[in-house]
C-alpha cells in the first residue's frame, strides 16, 4: 500500500472540503519558527513519518512561542519514530480541544464484506484497536449505491452525538468517504477529529494509504512504484518495477540487497530464486559458504520467458558480481521451460562480456527434462564456468552453495593472475 504523510493527506482533505488546522510542512527549525511567527498563536509541531503513535513517542510537541516552536522542531527533526527518520515537521495552529472523535474508512477484504467500511467513534485520539467495540459505529458501504448524507447522520447520531455538532461531524464523515473513494484508498482516517471549544470541527490528524493497484489512476501523486517502500527507489528498483507494471503474467520481484560500493569490494553474487521459500533456502546456502547476495530476485507464478529474461539481464548487469546463481529449490507447479528459455537468452547475451564467469543453475519441476535440455544446449560452448543441476540435487542446498563457492574462488584467482 502506498502510504502518505499526514500533511499530504490533509491536502486531500482540504480539496474535499474537510476543515484542517492552518499550518505548513517545513524541513528546518528556522522555518518552523517563521511558520509559528506567521501563524501568530500557539502551535503544535508534528513529525511527518509513516508511523502512528507519534504523540506517545514525543514526536508531537506543543509550543507557545516561535522560539519554542524552533526548539520543538530541532528536537523532532532527525529523531527516529518506529525506526523511521524524521525529515519534515508539520507546524500547525494548536487547537483548543473540547472533544476528540475518530472517523475512518477502510477496505475490509474479509469474505463477508469485501468492500469499504465507514467507521465512527466518539472516543478519538487513541488507537482505534483499543476502543471498546460498542463505542464504534460501523457501516458497510455498497460501492454501487454509495452513500447519502443521511447515512453519515445516522452513523454519527448512533453514537449519541446531537444538535449542531451532529450536522458538522456527519458532514465531515460524508466528505471523508467521498475522498476515500476518489483517491482509491485502502485506509483514510481522521484520528482525532476535533471539536474545539468554540464549536468548530477539524481534522487534526490524517492517515492515508492508497491501493497499489489504483496508483495508475493517480499520476498526480507522483508515486513511481506501486509497492511498499521505505526509501526513495533507486534506478535498479525502477527498472525492476518496469517488468511488473505492464506484464501481469507471473511475478518478478527484485530487490537491491547491497550498495554498489559494497558489491565492488567483492564476495557478492547475483541471486535469482524461484518461489519465496525456495529463494530463502538458496540465500541460506550462500550464507553458509560466505557468499553474499547483491540482489534478491524471485520469479514465480508461471512467469513468461520474457519476464525471466529481463530479470536475468538486470541481475547480470550489476557491476562487480562474481557469479550468477539460479536457486530453483522447488518442484514447481509452473512450467519451467519458460525459465530455461529466458535464462538461456539472457546468459548468451551477457556471458561473452565476462569470460570464465561462474554460473550455477538448479532447475527442476514440471517440464524438467525439456528445461534441462534447453539449458544445456543453449549454453553449450560459452566461455564460462557453467554447472547445471536438476532434481537430483533439489534437497542439496549445501552442495550447490559449495559448488558456486568453488567456481567463484577459481574465477577470482584467475582474474588476479591476469
Ligand atoms: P499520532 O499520535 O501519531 O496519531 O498523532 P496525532 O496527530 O493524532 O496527535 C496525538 C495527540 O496529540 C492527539 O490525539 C491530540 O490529543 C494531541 N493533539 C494533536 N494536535 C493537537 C492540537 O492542535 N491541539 C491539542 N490540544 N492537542 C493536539
Ligand atoms: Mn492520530
Amino acid at each position: 500500500m502506498a502510504k502518505f504523510f499526514e500533511y499530504q493527506g490533509k491536502e486531500i482533505f482540504k480539496e474535499s472540503g474537510i476543515p484542517i488546522p492552518e499550518g505548513m510542512v517545513v524541513k528546518t527549525p528556522e522555518d518552523a519558527r517563521r511558520t509559528a511567527e506567521k501563524l501568530g498563536r500557539p502551535v503544535v509541531v508534528k513529525a511527518q513519518v509513516w508511523a502512528g503513535g507519534r504523540g506517545k513517542s514525543g514526536a508531537v510537541k506543543f509550543a507557545d512561542t516561535p522560539e519554542e516552536a524552533e526548539a520543538a522542531a530541532k528536537a523532532i527533526l532527525g529523531m527516529k519514530v518506529k525506526g523511521l527518520e524524521v525529515k519534515q515537521v508539520l507546524v500547525e495552529e494548536k487547537l483548543d480541544i473540547a472533544q476528540e472523535f475518530y472517523a475512518g474508512g477502510i477496505i475490509n477484504s474479509a469474505q463477508e464484506v469485501r468492500g469499504p467500511v465507514l467507521m465512527f467513534s466518539p472516543e478519538g485520539g487513541m488507537d482505534i484497536e483499543s476502543v471498546p467495540e460498542d463505542k464504534i459505529a460501523l457501516m458497510n458501504v455498497d460501492v454501487i449505491k454509495g452513500i447519502m448524507p443521511y447515512d453519515t447522520l445516522n452513523l454519527v447520531s448512533s453514537m449519541g452525538v446531537k444538535g449542531k455538532n451532529l450536522r458538522q461531524i456527519a458532514d465531515v464523515v460524508f466528505k471523508l468517504f467521498k475522498a476515500f473513494q476518489k483517491m482509491d484508498c485502502r485506509t483514510l482516517e481522521i484520528n482525532p477529529l476535533v471539536l474545539t471549544n468554540d464549536g468548530k470541527v477539524l481534522a487534526a490528524d490524517c492517515r492515508m494509504a492508497v491501493d497499489d493497484q489504483a496508483l495508475f489512476r493517480h499520476p498526480e501523486l507522483g508515486i513511481k512504484i506501486g509497492r511498499e517502500f521505505l526509501k526513495e527507489p533507486t534506478e535498479f528498483y525502477l527498472i525492476a518495477w518496469s517488468f511488473e507494471e505492464s506484464d501481469f503474467r507471473g511475478t518478478s520481484y527484485v530487490a537491491q540487497m547491497a550498495e554498489p560500493e559494497e558489491v565492488a569490494k567483492g564476495g557478492y553474487v547475483g541471486y535469482h530464486g524461484i518461489g519465496g521459500g525456495a529463494a530463502m533456502l538458496g540465500m541460506d546456502a550462500l550464507n553458509k559458504v560466505d557468499l553474499k547476495v547483491a540482489d534478491y530476485a524471485d520469479t514465480s507464478g508461471n512467469p513468461t520467458a520474457s519476464k525471466v529474461y529481463r530479470v536475468v539481464k538486470l541481475i547480470m548487469g550489476i557491476p562487480g558480481i562474481e557469479g550468477y546463481f539460479l536457486a530453483g529449490f522447488m518442484m514447481a507447479n509452473q512450467e519451467q521451460w519458460h525459465h530455461a528459455h529466458g535464462i538461456v537468452k539472457a546468459l548468451r547475451e551477457e556471458l561473452p562480456k565476462k569470460p570464465g564467469f561462474p554460473v550455477v543453475l538448479l532447475l527442476c519441476g514440471n517440464k524438467e527434462k525439456e528445461s534441462q535440455e534447453i539449458l544445456k544446449e543453449g549454453l553449450a560452448g560459452l566461455d564460462a564456468r557453467i554447472e547445471i543441476y536438476d532434481r537430483e540435487h533439489v534437497y542439496d542446498a549445501k552442495f550447490i552453495g559449495g559448488r558456486l563457492k568453488t567456481l567463484v574462488d577459481e574465477y577470482r584467482k584467475e582474474r588476479l593472475v591476469s
